[in-house]
């Protein structure tokens, strides 16, 4: 199979590939950048992202000393938010380790924070030429029909028979001479022609060659399967305002939405009743409050766990926000570094014009 679509790949990749302002760079660092944003977002989302965030963190010193606050304020809305603690990690790693130049080895990048082997090909393949796999979601479905595989790509065995034809195929002329261009075809492939449904392959640059296409059923593969399901749990949060600020919490530096600041909340327990968890989360908070009642309700899908956010209001009794804590007026809540998951708590509240009517005077209404 080297080379037999190599050629028709890499000619199709040259008329038709889609501008992206990181396709125009060969700094190493932007390309990585660009590879995690693309992990989980759409490519529209992330072409005004990666711009904006290469003007505030040009270089990885400058994201390596970038205060935890900012960087998570500049990656706001992209959501899957460890990506952008792990970059920060990685960077310091780099400075450490590499003076601030990002290591061309894969070996050395697979062993930064958060570089997986995927991120690791394509940093290693397309910033600095190596002969490197990088197997992405796309490579998977156009290998699976090319060559009409069964394997699981999320198994270790199947992961290794992907690389392995992708590493058979860049071993040879003319993807030995260009992998990063080559491995850019093989994904762009995916996300424009070979796509989940419907592919076209009408157009594909590769379909004389394609098992799938010659059954005539490409959409047989990949092979589906059954996925996890994804546990579930209801989250109480309290809105605490009080003289005009509404009170805001660190929350823990391990587990979901780690470190973020964020409306106190709490993940209940079975058949916990909802105001036991927001006074919980409240005290955590160093504030004693009256529970006062149901505000809104909203659900909210992390990549691990579906949730149900259930927002009660609070009246202020006493006490100090600790450490960590501490009460925002509306331009400061407008600012914040929020998570996702509690925008729509933030919206609520800015379109709120008196936060005072939030409190007990509404409790029995
Ligand atoms: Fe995918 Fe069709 Fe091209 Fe085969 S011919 S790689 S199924 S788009």
């Amino acid at each position: 199979m080297n080379g037999s679509i190599a050629a028709p790949l890499l000619d199709w990749f040259d008329a038709t590939k889609r501008d992206m302002p990181w396709r125009r760079t060969r700094d190493p660092y932007g390309i990585w950048i660009s590879e995690v944003m693309l992990q989980q977002t759409q490519v529209d989302t992330v072409r005004s992202y990666w711009e904006r965030f290469m003007r505030r963190f040009p270089t990885v010193t400058a994201l390596a000393e970038a205060p935890v606050d900012d960087l998570l304020k500049a990656w706001e809305g992209l959501g899957y938010y460890s990506r952008a603690r792990n970059l920060q990690a990685a960077a310091r790693q780099i400075v450490e380790r590499h003076g601030g130049s990002l290591p061309s080895e894969p070996g050395e990048l697979a062993r930064l924070t958060g570089i997986g082997p995927y991120t690791a090909g394509a940093v290693a393949s397309i910033a600095f030429g190596r002969p490197e796999p990088a197997v992405d979601g796309n490579v998977v479905r156009v290998f699976s029909r090319l060559f009409w595989l069964d394997d699981d790509a999320a198994r270790p065995a199947g992961r290794a028979r992907l690389e392995g034809i992708a590493r058979s195929l860049l071993a040879a002329p003319p993807a030995a001479d260009r992998p990063g261009d080559f491995n850019q075809a093989l994904m762009e492939l995916g996300a424009t022609v070979c796509t989940p449904r419907a592919p076209d392959c009408a157009v594909c640059p590769v379909r004389e060659r394609c098992l799938a296409h010659a059954t005539g059923d490409p959409e047989a593969r990949p092979l589906r399967r059954s996925k996890p399901k994804v546990p579930y749990a209801e989250i109480a949060v309290g809105v605490c305002a009080h003289q005009g600020r509404v009170l805001v919490a660190r929350r823990p530096t391990r587990g979901l939405l780690a470190g973020f600041l964020a409306f106190p909340s709490d993940r209940l327990a079975a058949g916990e009743p909802v105001p036991a968890g927001v006074s919980r989360a409240l005290e955590a908070s160093g504030v004693r409050a009256e529970i006062l009642g149901p505000w809104m309700e909203f659900p909210f899908v992390f990549s691990s766990l579906r949730t149900t956010h259930k927002v009660f209001r609070a009246g202020y009794l006493g006490g100090a926000p600790v450490s960590g804590a501490r009460w925002v007026d509306r331009r400061e809540l407008e600012e914040l570094a929020l998570p996702t998951a509690f925008a729509p708590i933030r919206e609520a509240l800015l379109a709120t014009p008196d936060w005072a009517s939030l409190g007990p005077e509404r409790a029995h209404v």
